[in-house]
């Protein structure tokens, strides 16, 4: 069972922020993508990125606070770590803002 899942498992806080992120994310991709596709720019559009940004980064930045101050989140990736390599949270880290 890999380790995310292992966690949401336990931690409903941890789940909801991690969904949180993820959904986040994925509205960010999707619009930039949209737009990359379709070519649009303006202040409008930039604005609205950059809204999409801020969001994300405040979830993430929500997802880690909690990883450091959760104690269960911390046992159970303290767990984790000699049975997995990646995190939820290292995967975020490779697509953001690339
Ligand atoms: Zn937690």
């Amino acid at each position: 069972m890999p380790a995310d899942h292992f966690r949401t498992a336990i931690c409903t806080d941890y789940e909801r922020l991690l969904f949180a992120c993820q959904r986040a994310l994925e509205i960010l991709d999707h619009r930039r993508q949209q737009i990359g596709a379709l070519g649009f720019a303006g202040k409008n559009i930039g604005d609205e990125l950059l809204c999409l940004e801020a969001a994300y980064a405040r979830a993430y930045a929500h997802l880690e606070s909690h990883d450091e101050n959760c104690q269960l989140c911390r046992f159970v990736s303290k767990l984790g770590h000699r049975h997995f390599s990646s995190s939820p949270l290292a995967e975020l880290e490779k697509k953001s803002f690339v």
